[in-house]
């Protein structure tokens, strides 16, 4: 269904599911902008201070707890938070009234001044989301750095930014209308999600979605080692998007391709036409041939927003990762502990283990999210010693890496990282990478991660 969208939000009746940062975010927008907002959300939960304050002065109710269909049907417009799926909202009813159901991501785009640069892919939005921000910021640029990071777009409603950078999921990509970045990148698309996408056609399709509403004076952001011929993006791109394809690729040389490639050790830029290097490989602060393609994606999409490119180089020489993304805890006797909580799925797992030349005793296992674990077995059985499972995965990655020589199975991180401990011999990495969601045990992959950090740290040196 193609929706009709009125972003005139004056007495139109708009209901808010989900009251996480999000929710709280949309509703103070549609609420200012003179909307009656009616919040909801499953659990009964204790309404934020910013909007019981908004609620003296703007039309705002909650429910929360019991959520009635009425609360959706009633309205004109339904703004859905991305931790909720869709399964929870009546959509076939909804659908039949006409009655939209947007992201906030949507919203909040609808109110954007500032140009948007959008970022998607299984996995590196983070990394490569923060590197664009601060390659730009380093050339002089006003930013706002948000979208499935952290902050919500919402939030940047009206405000005189020089570019928007956005962190975008593919469960805010699932119900945008008009979303149109000015620079949109696709990093990756391997299996993850499944539980809620169903099929790797339908989450390919979604993450494809980044590209929908763009123009020809847009830009799309490719990654040449994994899109045509490979099998991964067979369908409709590029035929039907309409902006200029831009490619980084550090396996190929992408020419006659315009874009960024790897020629002899050093990152190079044909956007302009001609050949410019920006940064030797080895001077780049990240590690790993993961964190190479997230470097080569970031530089692409901060050339084609006018970053310089020693700032570039700068940022690129500097940065060296976020927490819980391959962060290096410790080292005691020769033995490196690795913290790489925020590998959540398989894709991501195998990068990290492709990054490792050294014997691994891998952490992993945790809240399936209905993805093959398969693809793990080779470079499982060829680099990891030693594996430990927790979590509710537990029984069906023993099933798929069955004939391993060494799985045991732990009930807490603690004991996982006491096992590792006192089965390590020097020279190994002890790398926690859980290739699953953390929700089964923890509050999210950063809780995970912290758990982890401080069963290393409590180990005896
Ligand atoms: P996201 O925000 O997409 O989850 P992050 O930048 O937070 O991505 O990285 C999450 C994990 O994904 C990292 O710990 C790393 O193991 C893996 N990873 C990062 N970048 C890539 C990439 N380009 N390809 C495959 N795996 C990656």
């Amino acid at each position: 269904m193609r929706i009709r969208l009125d972003m005139n939000l004056a007495k139109k009746k708009v209901t808010v599911f989900g009251l996480g940062k999000s929710g709280e975010a949309a509703a103070a927008l549609i609420a200012q902008q003179g909307g009656e907002v009616l919040v909801v959300d499953n659990e009964q939960k204790i309404p934020p201070q910013n909007l019981t304050q908004l609620k003296s002065d703007f039309p705002i109710q909650f429910r929360l707890g019991a959520i009635e269909e009425n609360d959706f049907l009633s309205a004109e417009l339904v703004v859905v938070s991305p931790g909720v799926p869709l399964s929870k909202l009546p959509m076939a009813a909804l659908a039949a009234a006409e009655i939209p159901v947007i992201s906030e991501m949507e919203l909040a785009s609808r109110f954007l001044v500032a140009p948007l640069i959008a970022i998607t892919g299984t996995n590196g939005k983070s990394t490569t989301t923060t590197l664009v921000a601060q390659m730009l910021k380093e050339s002089g640029f006003k930013i706002f750095l948000g979208g499935n990071i952290g902050t919500p777009l919402s939030l940047a409603a009206f405000q005189p930014f020089d570019y928007i950078v956005a962190e975008v999921s593919s469960f805010q990509l699932e119900t945008i209308a008009t979303f149109r970045p000015k620079i949109a990148a696709l990093l990756n698309v391997t299996e993850d999600h499944l539980d809620r996408h169903h099929d790797m056609n339908n989450y390919r399709g979604i993450k494809e979605r980044i590209f929908e509403n763009q123009k020809r004076v847009d830009y799309a952001v490719l990654n040449a080692d994994s899109f045509p011929p490979t099998p991964l993006f067979p369908s409709s791109y590029p035929n039907t998007c309409k902006s200029i394809p831009i490619w980084f690729g550090r396996k190929d040389d992408i020419a006659p391709r315009q874009g960024v490639s790897l020629i002899k050790d050093m990152i190079v830029s044909s956007i302009t036409g001609r050949e410019e290097p920006i940064i030797s490989v080895k001077a780049i602060a990240l590690s790993g041939v993961h964190n190479l393609e997230n470097a080569m994606a970031a530089t692409t999409i901060a050339l084609l927003a006018g970053a310089h490119r020693d700032a570039i180089a700068k940022v690129l020489s500097e940065f060296s990762g976020l927490p819980h993304r391959m962060e290096c805890v410790r080292e005691i006797k020769g033995v490196r502990y690795i913290n790489d909580s925020k590998g959540t799925n398989v894709g991501s797992v195998l990068k990290s283990l492709e990054g490792i030349n050294m014997p691994v005793i891998l952490i992993a296992g945790g809240l399936d999210k209905g993805g093959d674990f398969s693809p793990l077995k080779e470079p499982l059985f060829k680099k990891v010693k030693r594996l430990i499972l927790m979590g509710d995965a537990i029984e069906k990655m023993s099933a798929a890496f069955r004939g391993h020589p060494a799985i045991d199975r732990v009930r807490s991180m603690q004991e996982a990282v006491l096992l590792a401990a006192a089965s390590a011999t020097k020279g190994d990495v002890v790398l926690l990478s859980p290739g699953c969601a953390s929700f089964d045990m923890f509050e999210n992959y950063a809780h995970r991660g912290e758990v982890f950090k401080k069963a290393v740290l409590d180990l005896c040196p």
